[in-house]
């Protein structure tokens, strides 16, 4: 495609992580900037690929990353800076060719990389190519993470646990507990502030968020960065169409159940695709559910309970007692889950897609965060926006009042109102001149100047 003064567009190579959380929306804004004409290229590690087959018009780029597992058992900060250091020269290699060969077509190459992935920012630098960063979680969790960074380096971060439920000084709504890594041991944020210094500044920044939704964090953003920031979410609606990641298959046949439930009284419980949780939370969730009463669609992800392979944490009677009511999935469809009308609530660790994913439908929440940014984004559902209670304390009489609260009674019903309200709000910003569109479209300008 002919770009301005007959210029060809850039190739756009995005650099996305093993995370799926991260590679879903990275893979929207691939289909979003490919809708809009560019040539697409994605650069991923080895591990969790993406399969090339389910995007047949892009070019795949392999990173050698040596790696075998996420390992959630050790250190984060030290699995991404494994991860940068192991994946940067075939990335370099990659590049260098491509630019060989867009040389030759006149044609300018965009990196656009995850933030974890900062290598790539520094190696487009280096070879002078625009770099811009790609986030994808919350706006909120950007000023907070840098408080918890400014506390930590002043040595500041108190964890006992009455200090833990104050509120941060001029940081409202967040309490010390809501910000990140607060659970974290004191090495793992002294490592990661450590590692991700190595950033360089970007030439722009793409968030996936909604202006009018988190309008203060992004001022804020923009003031931290001093480079144009485009927010461009919900991106599961502004992509053109949603492919699958590669990640687990997703079990239709929930779909086909949840047709035949009543509106609105299915409540839909999963934790995303990273949690590890132990044996005795999931059965005092097992608990608190059977004791509700109320109709559910269960995620457990084979693996994601310790010392369970799939679901033989059960307690004894939980399947019986249930099967009337109650279906438990490996991987489900989310997006198609979350906009069946039969769903009533979503018990969520508030990962920012699932939170996305839920006001998108006007689903109101039961908040359980565990780690990062899930913390930031559970306050703003419960707390700001008001469409979803916190679980803080995680006992099943606790869960079954929560659950009930959300689905049955009144308290349900105004959160829905409002979650309804937000759900019109992104219908408007994906629109012709809706507030996402029109940053996609700035953006879309940004990358062709370049
Ligand atoms: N997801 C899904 N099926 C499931 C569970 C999760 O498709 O059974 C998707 C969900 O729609 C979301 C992603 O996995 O897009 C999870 O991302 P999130 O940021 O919420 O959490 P993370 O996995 O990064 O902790």
């Amino acid at each position: 495609m002919e770009g301005h003064g007959g210029r060809r567009w850039p190739l756009v190579v995005l650099a996305s992580s093993p995370f799926h959380g991260h590679m879903t929306p990275t893979l929207q804004l691939a289909k979003a900037l490919h809708a809009h004409g560019f040539s697409i290229a994605i650069a991923h590690s080895n591990l969790n690929p993406p399969n090339p087959s389910n995007h047949p018009s892009f070019i795949f780029l392999p990173l050698s990353d040596n790696l075998s597992t996420i390992d959630d058992s050790g250190s984060f900060s030290n699995f991404i800076q494994t991860l940068n250091k192991n994946c940067k020269p075939s990335f370099q290699e990659h590049l260098t060719r491509l630019i060989g060969e867009q040389n030759r077509g006149n044609k300018s190459i965009v990196v656009i990389y995850d933030h974890l992935m900062f290598f790539a920012g520094t190696v487009a630098v280096d070879m002078n190519l625009a770099a811009i960063v790609f986030r994808s979680c919350s706006a909120a969790y950007f000023p907070a993470y840098l408080v918890r960074q400014q506390l930590h380096q002043e040595s500041r971060f108190l964890e006992q646990d009455y200090v833990m439920q104050e509120m941060v000084p001029n940081h409202h709504p967040l309490r010390y507990k809501d910000l990140p890594f607060s659970k974290s041991p004191v090495e793992d944020m002294q490592q990661l502030v450590a590692i991700m210094s190595q950033s360089i500044r970007p030439s722009a920044v793409i968030w996936n968020t909604i202006k009018v939704l988190e309008h203060e964090a992004l001022t804020q953003i923009q003031n931290h960065y001093q480079v144009p920031v485009f927010a461009v979410g919900p991106l599961h609606k502004i992509a053109p169409t949603n492919p699958p990641t590669n990640f687990l298959e997703d079990d239709t046949s929930c779909i086909a159940w949840l047709d035949k439930q009543a509106p609105k009284s299915v409540i839909y419980i999963s934790f995303g695709s990273l949690m590890t949780l132990d044996k005795k939370l999931l059965t005092e969730m097992a608990c608190g559910i059977a004791k509700s009463n109320q109709r559910f669609i269960w995620v457990v992800r084979p693996g994601s309970v310790c010392d369970s392979e799939w679901t033989e944490f059960l307690p004894e009677g939980f399947i019986e007692e249930t099967r009337e009511r109650g279906l438990i999935v490996k991987w489900a469809p989310q997006k198609e889950v979350l906009a069946h009308f039969a769903v009533g609530g979503f018990w969520s660790h508030c990962g920012w897609n699932s939170t996305l994913e839920s006001i998108s439908e006007g689903i109101p929440m039961i908040c359980q965060p565990f780690n990062i940014d899930q913390m930031v984004n559970a306050r703003y559902v419960s707390y700001v926006w008001k469409i979803g209670l916190e679980l803080e304390d995680l006992e099943s009489g606790e869960m079954e009042s929560m659950i009930r609260r959300v689905m049955v009674d009144e308290e349900g019903e105004e959160m829905r109102v409002r979650a309804i309200g937000m759900k019109e709000m992104v219908k408007e910003a994906v629109q012709n001149d809706g507030c996402s569109y029109d940053s996609l479209e700035e953006l879309v300008g940004f990358i062709s100047s370049c």
